[in-house]
């Protein structure tokens, strides 16, 4: 009776610990990890158009298909914008290893090659969108999109709904007309606050005039963030920004400059595997020799 009591005391003292324990991953599965890589891919196209050959930007969609395979093989998880929120607050621990999976510039070849993979393998995914088209219609079929590296077809507003419906595929912003230089330099690093406010603004006014969910994440153009763009997105609501500086993200990194790695043509299965796994290092910097 008196242990029983003593046993009683030492749950109410100690919940969470109790909770915790129950919450481990069963033996033999790995434990879940304390970094996470998210992926950074750009337009696809067969190997066979050869574009990959000349812009770093384009993955073949071959490549792309065998590392989602690998993903799926290796029984890996992909994180939700709202997990990764969790994550980066130290509330969300991933069940096993895990990625997020993100695209940027939303071009038409994700929902044609990469939508139908990720169905497959039920992946999340999000995709950031460019708001001004050619014509500056959301979801306009234009050739070019103001600013993107490759110059071709983006999604329609009928694309992105269609995977929205999934509850796979998430969408965050990538700037409405802010996916340009300025005298050599990415605009957000020059413009003022209020100027890529009033972009953003008309970024997520443009979504919901189309009834697209306004996002509360957004992927600075050429990774670029900068101190203005920081504070006009959390004035607009929004609480993740992604840069493309190669590392993983922990808990407590800072949330509006997450890491991110990109994954480029002829990278290999060495790196890509490195980078999922947890083994991918900084490169080491060189001390020019005197
Ligand atoms: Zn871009």
């Amino acid at each position: 009776m008196r242990k029983a009591a003593i046993l009683l005391i030492l749950l109410l003292l100690f919940p969470f610990q109790a909770s915790y324990a129950a919450d481990a991953p069963p033996a033999g599965l790995p434990a879940p990890r304390e970094e996470v890589a998210v992926l950074t891919y750009h337009h696809l196209e067969p190997s066979s158009t050869g574009k990959h050959l000349t812009n770093s930007a384009v993955l073949p969609v071959e490549e792309f298909s065998w590392q989602m395979k690998y993903l799926y093989d290796n029984n890996f998880y992909t994180m939700t914008m709202e997990e990764m929120k969790e994550f980066l607050a130290g509330r969300f621990n991933p069940p096993r290893r895990a990625v997020l999976i993100t695209f940027d510039d939303g071009y038409e070849s994700n929902y044609i090659y990469a939508f139908p993979l990720l169905s497959r393998y039920s992946f999340r995914a999000a995709i950031f969108v460019i708001g001004k088209k050619p014509g500056d219609e959301y979801g306009g079929t234009g050739p070019v999109t103001v600013g993107a590296s490759v110059p071709n077809r983006h999604m329609t507003t009928y694309q992105i709904k269609t995977m929205l419906r999934t509850g796979l595929l998430e969408f965050g912003c990538h700037t409405y007309d802010n996916h340009r230089l300025i005298d050599g330099k990415a605009a957000l690093t020059v413009l003022g606050t209020d100027v890529i406010r009033e972009d953003l603004l008309r970024f997520n006014n443009t979504l919901g005039m189309v009834g697209i969910p306004v996002p509360s994440a957004i992927a600075y153009p050429y990774g670029a963030g900068s101190k203005n763009a920081v504070e006009a997105a959390s004035s607009m609501g929004y609480r993740l920004g992604f840069t493309v500086h190669s590392g993983y993200v922990h808990p407590g990194d800072n949330s509006m400059f997450i890491n991110r790695f990109s994954i480029r043509p002829g990278d290999g299965r060495e790196y890509f595997t490195g980078v999922v796994n947890g083994n991918w290092k900084p490169p080491e910097k060189v001390t020019p020799k005197e």
